[in-house]
């Protein structure tokens, strides 16, 4: 089987657990450490048993643990060489790096990934797919624009993971933020709108193999998870297609296990009833 669980989701911080029976791979580690270990500990995993931290970006609410969480930990840190650069000023106890490089794909354990791309404000910012058994979870966290290399990447997956970061209308009419910084988010290098998120899933569910869409980074002021979902769902429904699944991953909150591959019955059944022996998830939609 192949999951994901979202540990946290949004400008206060940022990590997921993609993870199959053999493997538990962190990705991004934004929120603290303490945190990290106490929902690695909620959804049953020892962050001793982590087989790698693969990292998005620079940004501190994907970085912010990442220090303090590898102090005591033997774990291997995946990222590219600028990234790397950017980080280990910060991250100087942390000894393992992995440089890695888009379009050059890496195995950790039984998981394949593969990096491509995407635009953000950050050094070099990238998306990943991971694949086991010919299934594919695409995972995409900040990004300002959709390039057409990242639209035909994720053509090819089952389930998405991707950022919804406003509302168009509710970022133009925030009056919290200065027009400085909403030109930022709104810019190629910033955040996903709902209605781009909306496009690009329209665009590449045409395909017929996405199942699922799970939607994060949602901001607190300039969005919902009503109104993401809403967005895409009616994006969904202009083009005709029905029976994928679009889901709201929740700030502060686990969110998942959200299953991409399972060749297990046994392992279905735990996920429709939402019961995993070793912790507590959460289900919902
Ligand atoms: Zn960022
Ligand atoms: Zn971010």
């Amino acid at each position: 089987m192949l999951s994901f669980i979202s540990l946290g989701s949004g400008s206060s911080g940022n990590s997921a657990l993609v993870y199959t029976e053999k493997t538990f791979v962190l990705v991004d580690a934004g929120i603290s450490a303490k945190q990290l270990r106490i929902k690695l500990k909620d959804v049953g995993v020892d962050p001793d048993k982590l087989d790698g931290i693969l990292i998005t970006h620079e940004h501190g609410d994907h970085t912010k643990g990442l220090e303090v969480f590898c102090r005591k930990l033997d774990v291997p840190i995946y990222c590219n060489a600028v990234t790397r650069e950017s980080l280990s000023s910060n991250v100087s106890s942390a000894e393992i790096w992995r440089i890695i490089e888009c379009g050059d794909p890496f195995s950790v354990g039984d998981i394949v990934i593969n990096g491509f791309p995407v635009m953000h404000d950050a050094v070099d910012p990238m998306g990943f797919i991971f694949e086991k058994n010919g299934k594919k979870l695409g995972f995409v966290s900040d990004v300002g624009h959709v390039t057409e290399v990242m639209k035909s990447t994720l053509s090819l997956v089952d389930t998405i993971f991707i950022e919804a970061n406003y509302d168009e209308t509710l970022l133009q009419n925030d009056e919290r933020r200065p027009w400085s910084l909403k030109q930022r988010i709104a810019s190629r290098h910033g955040h996903l709108s709902n209605k781009q998120v909306a496009e690009l899933v329209g665009s590449i569910a045409g395909g017929g193999m996405l199942q699922r869409v799970v939607l994060a980074h949602l901001s607190a002021d300039c969005n919902s998870p009503e109104i993401a979902k809403a967005e895409i769902i009616l994006a969904l429904s202009m083009k005709g297609i029905s029976g994928v699944e679009v889901i709201c991953a929740k700030r502060d909150q686990v969110s998942g296990p959200f299953m991409v591959e399972c060749s297990d019955e046994k392992d279905a059944q735990f996920y429709e009833g939402g019961d995993y022996s070793q912790g507590e998830f959460i289900l919902f939609d």
